[in-house]
C-alpha cells in the first residue's frame, strides 16, 4: 500500500495530505485504516507519539461524520491541552478540501470555560477534549455526548498516570450510545486493561507498532545555540569540518536563500542555491554540479528541496526550523539514504528551545547539543 488512496481515504483529504507533505502511509495508518474504514469495529493500538497515530484515527473518525447532522458524532479525548489543539489543529488541516465542513471544537482545562461554553453552541460534528473539562461541559449540559457514534481515547496511559480515572470512567458510563471505541496507548498497564475489558468489545482488532517509523533511524539529530547575527560563521565552522562532505541548508525563503550562497560564496565555500523563483535551466545547472560534487552544498527552500535525490549526502542543517513538523521529517530525510548514517542539525535562537521540544515529542526523537 502505497498511498492513502489505496487505504480508502476519499480525495479532497488525499489532496489536504499532500499539502502537509504527508504522502506514505506509515505503519500504523496502513495497518488500522482500512479496517477502520470498512467495519465498525473497537480499536486498541499499542501506539508511540510520532508515529502518525493522529492521522491513523482522525482520517477514520472524518470518514464515519454526516456534516448534514449538527451533533458531536466524534469524541476524542486526549491527556493534554497541547495534544488537544494539536489534534484539533490536524483536523481541520485534513479537511481542507471538503465541500461539506466537518467542524472539530477543542476544549481543555485552563482556559475560561465561558467561551468554550459558546464554541460549542455553533454546530459542532468532533469534540476533542480533556477529561477533566470534558466532565464539566458535560455536567453543565453544554455538550451533548449522547450521539456520538466514535470515541477516541489517545494516549490513555498518560491520562490515567495524570490521574483522569475517575473522569474517565464517568465519561464512559455517561456514553451509552452504541458507540465504536478506539483507544491507543503506548504501554498497557493493568489499569488500560481494565478499561479495555470494562468498556470495549471482547473481539477489537489490536495493533501494535513499534517505535516511531517515520523519521529514519540511521538520522542523529542535534541543535546548535546561536543567535541570528552568528548564523552564518557557524554555519562555515560546521562546513569547513565537513568539507569533504555534501549536505543541504534548509532556508524558510527564497531571498534568505540567496543572501546565504552569497555570504558562504564570498567565504570561500562551493554553494549553489537552489528556490522557486529561479528558471529551470538554472536549477537543472545547480542540481548537475551538485550531483557531480562540484559543489558541496545545496541551500534550498522547503519547496525546492522536494526535486532534491542525491544519494551519499552526509548532513542537512537547519537555517531555521520549519514551522511545520512534516517539513523537519522532510528535510532531514534527504540525508542517511541507502543504509548510510547522517546528521540533522538546526541552528537555534534564544527562545526557540521550546520548537526543539516540540519537534522531539511529535517525532518521537531526540535532539543532543552540538557545542561549538
Ligand atoms: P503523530 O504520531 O500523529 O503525532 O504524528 C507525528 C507527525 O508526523 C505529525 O506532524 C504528522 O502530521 C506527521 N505525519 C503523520 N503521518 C505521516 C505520514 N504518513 N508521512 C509523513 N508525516 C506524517
Amino acid at each position: 500500500m502505497n498511498s492513502f488512496s489505496e487505504l480508502g481515504i476519499s480525495n479532497a483529504y488525499v489532496k489536504a495530505l499532500k499539502e502537509l507533505n504527508i504522502i506514505k502511509p506509515s505503519e500504523i495508518q496502513i495497518a488500522v485504516i482500512p479496517k477502520l474504514l470498512e467495519t465498525k469495529t473497537d480499536l486498541i493500538g499499542l501506539a508511540q507519539t510520532g508515529t502518525g497515530k493522529t492521522a491513523a484515527f482522525g482520517l477514520p473518525i472524518l470518514h464515519t461524520i454526516d456534516p448534514a447532522k449538527p451533533v458531536v458524532q466524534g469524541l476524542i479525548i486526549a491527556p493534554t491541552r497541547e495534544l488537544v489543539q494539536q489534534i484539533k489543529k490536524q483536523l481541520f488541516k485534513f479537511t481542507k478540501y471538503l465541500d461539506v465542513k466537518i467542524f472539530a471544537e477543542g476544549v481543555y482545562g485552563g482556559e475560561q470555560i465561558g467561551k468554550q461554553v459558546s464554541a460549542l453552541k455553533r454546530p459542532t460534528h468532533i469534540v476533542v477534549a480533556t477529561p477533566g473539562r470534558l466532565l464539566d461541559l458535560i455536567e453543565r449540559e453544554a455538550v451533548n455526548i449522547g450521539n456520538v457514534k466514535t470515541l477516541v481515547l489517545d494516549e490513555a496511559d498518560e491520562m490515567l498516570s495524570m490521574g483522569f480515572k475517575e473522569e474517565l470512567n464517568k465519561i464512559l458510563q455517561y456514553n451509552k450510545t452504541k458507540r465504536n471505541t478506539w483507544l491507543f496507548s503506548a504501554t498497557m498497564p493493568d489499569e488500560i486493561k481494565n478499561i479495555i475489558q470494562t468498556y470495549m468489545s471482547a473481539d477489537a482488532i489490536r495493533i501494535q507498532v513499534n517505535k516511531n517509523s517515520m523519521v529514519n533511524e540511521n538520522i542523529s539529530h542535534h541543535f546548535v545555540k546561536t543567535k541570528i547575527a552568528d548564523k552564518t560563521n557557524v554555519i562555515a565552522r560546521i562546513l569547513k569540518k565537513r568539507k569533504n562532505e555534501r549536505g543541504v541548508i534548509f532556508c524558510r525563503t527564497k531571498a534568505g536563500t540567496q543572501n546565504l550562497v552569497k555570504q558562504l560564496q564570498d567565504k570561500g565555500f562551493t554553494v549553489g542555491a537552489l528556490e522557486g523563483d529561479m528558471k529551470q535551466k538554472e536549477r537543472d545547472k545547480v542540481m548537475r554540479a551538485f550531483k557531480n560534487e562540484k559543489l558541496q552544498v545545496l541551500v534550498s527552500t522547503d519547496v525546492s528541496a522536494r526535486g532534491i535525490d542525491v544519494n551519499n549526502l552526509a548532513f542537512v542543517l537547519h537555517h531555521q526550523l520549519p514551522d511545520h513538523i512534516n517539513y523537519y521529517t522532510h528535510r532531514s530525510g534527504r540525508t542517511a539514504r541507502g543504509g548510510k548514517k547522517g546528521q540533522s542539525i538546526a541552528l537555534i535562537i534564544p527562545g526557540e528551545m521550546q520548537k526543539v521540544i516540540d519537534t522531539q515529542k511529535a517525532l518521537g526523537i531526540v535532539f543532543r547539543e552540538i557545542v561549538m
